[in-house]
Parts: C-alpha cells; sequence; structure tokens
C-alpha cells in the first residue's frame, strides 16, 4: 500500500551470526516466500551444507539479478511490515562482503546487526579479527544512525537470560563509541533457524524475562530518516543494464536517490561526462511510477544516452545543477583500526559511493579532539584519532583522476568517503571545503 514509508535496511554481522537464515526465515514467516520457494531453498541449502532457509535470501536476491543478466553489485530483496516498505540491501556470499557492504550501506537508513550468542562464537566475532567492530564502524560512518542488534542462537545457550545480558553489556559500550545513540540502539533475543522471535516469541524460558519487541515490530518502528528533497536530485547508480522487464526495455540504470527528486521526462547529466540522458520510465519497488524522490530505490529506463557512457558510479544529476569533480580534497576523518600508522605518501583505496580509486595521502593538516585543533601538521595517525587530511587522487590508465563528489556542507551523503588499504578500512571521512576548525 502506497502510504508506507519506505526504508531501506543493510543487515551485517561476523561469517555465520545467522544472516542468511535470519532474512530467509523472516521472508518465509512474512509470506514473501512461497512453500514451493521454500522447498527448494531447503535443498539448496542442504546441498550447500547449510540448515534450512539459510539459501533463501541469497538465491532470491541472486536469481532476480542473474535474469536481467547484470553486474551485480547490489541486489535487493523487497518486504513490508504492517507500516513499512522494506528494501533489503545487498546479498550474502560475497568473499570479500566488504566493498559491496560499503556501497549497500551507503544507501540503508537502518542496519540489522546479527551476533552468534552461542558460547564463545560471540567473542570471537568481537575480538580483532571479527567483523562485528569493523561492521558497525562503517555502516555509522556512512550514515547509518539506527540499529536493531540480534543476538542468534539462543536456542544453543537454552534462553539464558544471563548470556543475554552479557552480551548487551559487551556491546553497548561499543556501539555508543561508534556513534549510536543509546535511543537509536535496539537489543533483541532471537533465533533464527526455529524462527523464534521474528514474528512472535513463543518459547516460554525465553517469554519468563524477555518482553520487548520481535523483530518485525521492531522493524515496524523504525524512524524515517529526513529525505533531503529540496537539495538537487543525485542519484549514483549502482547497476547499467539493457534492461527487458514487463514495464520498459532499454538502457537502464538502477540506485538510490540520495537526494532530490525525479520525474518522467526529466534531463540529466551523467556525471563524469557530458552526455545528458532522459528519463523515459522510473520504476520503484518492480512498479512503473512518474517520479520517485529522495531516499527510494529506483530503476530508470534511459534514452538519448548509450550505455558505455554510465558505469557503476556514476551520478545522475540535473543538467543545470552536476555534481563537481575533483582530483583533491580535505576531507575530516576517524581513524579505525590500523596495523601500521598513516603518514604523508601513504596509497590507499579511496571509496565514495560504489566507485573505488587509487588514491594518496598528500597533506596531514591537522587533529581535532572535540571539534578543536590540538595539533597542526602531524607526522603520523594512530587509531582512534580524528585528523584533517587532504586526499590526491592517482590517475590510472582507465580514469582520468576525478571523482564526482560534493562538500558534506551542500550533501551529506555525496560528502562522505571511506578510505582502506589492503582490504582493511582504515577511515571514514567528511569532505570539508573548509577545514571545521576554520568555519567557527
Ligand atoms: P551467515 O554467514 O551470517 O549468513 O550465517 P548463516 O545463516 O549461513 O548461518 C550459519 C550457521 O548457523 C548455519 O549452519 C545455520 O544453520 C546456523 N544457524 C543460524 N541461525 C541459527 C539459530 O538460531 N540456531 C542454531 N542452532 N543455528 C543457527
Amino acid at each position: 500500500e502506497s502510504g508506507k514509508k519506505n526504508i531501506s535496511l543493510i543487515v551485517v554481522g561476523h561469517v555465520d551470526a545467522g544472516k542468511s537464515t535470519l532474512m530467509g526465515r523472516l521472508l518465509y514467516d512474512i509470506g514473501e516466500l512461497s512453500e514451493k520457494e521454500k522447498t527448494a531453498n531447503e535443498r539448496g541449502s542442504k546441498k550447500i551444507g547449510k540448515g534450512s532457509f539459510a539459501f533463501a535470501w541469497g538465491l532470491d536476491a541472486l536469481g532476480d539479478e542473474r535474469d536481467r543478466g547484470v553486474t551485480i553489485d547490489i541486489a535487493t530483496t523487497h518486504f513490508t511490515t504492517p507500516h513499512r516498505n522494506y528494501t533489503l540491501l545487498d546479498a550474502p556470499g560475497h568473499r570479500d562482503f566488504i566493498p559491496a557492504m560499503i556501497s549497500g550501506a551507503a544507501q540503508a537508513d537502518v542496519a540489522l546487526m546479527v551476533v552468534d550468542g552461542s558460547p564463545g562464537e560471540f567473542e570471537a566475532g568481537f575480538e580483532r579479527g571479527g567483523q562485528t567492530r569493523e561492521h558497525a564502524w562503517l555502516v555509522r560512518s556512512l550514515g547509518v544512525k539506527e540499529i536493531i542488534v540480534g543476538i542468534n542462537k539462543m536456542d544453543l545457550v537454552s534462553w539464558s537470560q544471563d548470556r543475554y545480558e552479557e552480551i548487551v553489556e559487551a556491546l553497548k559500550p561499543f556501539l555508543l563509541s561508534a556513534g549510536f545513540a543509546s535511543a537509536k540502539t535496539t537489543f533483541m533475543p532471537l533465533a533464527a533457524m526455529e524462527g523464534i522471535n521474528i514474528l512472535e516469541n513463543d518459547v516460554e524460558e525465553l517469554k519468563e524475562w524477555y518482553n520487548g519487541p520481535t523483530l518485525i515490530s521492531a522493524l515496524d518502528k523504525v524512524e524515517v530518516p529526513p529525505r533531503p528533497y529540496e537539495s538537487p536530485l543525485r542519484i549514483p547508480v549502482s547497476n547499467v543494464f539493457k534492461g527487458q522487464t514487463a514495464i520498459a526495455s532499454g538502457v537502464a540504470v538502477s540506485g538510490r536517490l540520495c537526494s532530490g527528486v525525479v520525474q518522467v521526462g526529466d534531463r540529466l547529466r551523467a556525471v563524469p561526462g557530458d552526455e545528458v540522458a532522459t528519463v523515459r520510465t522510473i520504476e520503484v519497488d518492480e512498479d512503473s511510477s512518474p517520479y520517485a524522490v529522495s531516499g527510494q530505490n529506483v530503476t530508470l529506463y534511459l534514452s538519448g544516452i548509450d550505455s558505455i557512457n554510465l558505469s557503476i558510479g556514476t551520478i545522475l544529476c540535473p543538467t543545470s545543477l552536476p555534481v563537481p569533480l575533483v582530483s583533491k580534497f580535505t576531507t575530516q576523518i576517524l581513524v579505525f583500526d590500523l596495523q601500521s600508522p598513516i603518514i604523508i605518501g601513504t596509497s590507499v583505496e579511496l571509496f565514495h559511493h560504489s566507485v573505488n580509486l587509487p588514491a594518496t595521502v598528500s597533506r596531514l593538516v591537522n587533529v581535532l579532539e572535540k571539534g578543536q585543533v590540538t595539533k597542526k601538521n602531524p607526522r603520523v595517525l594512530q587509531k582512534g584519532m580524528t585528523a584533517t587530511i587532504e586526499i590526491t587522487l592517482r590517475s590510472t590508465s582507465n580514469n582520468n583522476a576525478r571523482i564526482p563528489i560534493e562538500t558534506s556542507q551542500q550533501n551529506k551523503e555525496m560528502g562522505r568517503v571511506l578510505i582502506r588499504r589492503n582490504g582493511e578500512t582504515i577511515a571514514a571521512g567528511e569532505y570539508y571545503l573548509y577545514l571545521r576548525s576554520s568555519i567557527r
């Protein structure tokens, strides 16, 4: 029903925490999977040595994309709760989950973090090397403000309240330090495989001490973040394909509106480049629509443009207000866990929406504490620091080392970047034209 609010969800957590099982089970319990799909999924799951439901989500999402023959960047699945329309971003099974997660999280409104509650397993996922911390940092740095934490496999700890509270007490201070306000953090016990506390909690041992929300009721209450309708349209492209559906055909792109509004007939500039395309058809949640607004995931069928002028990472903008291209910029960063410090000349990979480009840390401008500059021109940056640095893109054979990016003052979602090195995320940042300390 159209009055429902649209929300995008990303599911994160350490490998084997039960993410696919949980989402497969949720889709089944709310009737988004047929009995036939369920049987096929059970068979598929057995084949890959996983419990029932584990296969459902990945299979479902990938099947859809496979049929269209597209470059997979982010797969999406739709489901509805009584008051919300959900877009579930991404599919599991990526070998290196993080880059896919980065593009997914940049589009998400809320994160569902799944942790394994069974003995020793929560600890393994939370220590160094485990993915729990990095995922939480990542999603928060990419602008996700609300998090639901499912403490899964409660059946394996006999529904123990002590174990549940032990995990909640370990996670609470960490999530707070990662930037999730306690009012935006919800914890709940789950048993994904048996479907406990997804739609309802019908286990006596659990009912004795837990009367908080089920997963569905928590999802149904997620606040819809303010959507910047007034800002100029920005659609970072996450897929390009030759579309052929019941609704339309031709060159098609999908992505999420970071800001603004798009209507059928609009002429859009594809940045980088000078090409202009006309919007023929807009699909929102697989239905045709005359327009789409900030926050919605769309597929656009375009005319007047060749698909070679579009790629993952292209930003579609109004012809009159294109996003600028920059090769060098200053960014205020938060430094994550590091193997070795950041110094001038450090080679990094810069992630911005769905693109990643080689870059170099060309200046260390300052270190800040609580918004105040405490040191100018530092020589090294260490874990936990907030700092201003300058990033310079490096030219490669297939790009001219410029990135479509806006300052965070102009457009929050367009100003966010992530910095990785050797497959690890080392910092998250926001692009500021004027250094924060000089604004005051
Ligand atoms: P993912 O890597 O996070 O997607 O994890 P999976 O969904 O593949 O689950 C990992 C393993 O944990 C599988 O063997 C599941 O059957 C199992 N599992 C998931 N949820 C539960 C649960 O609630 N209870 C128990 N006992 N096992 C579960």
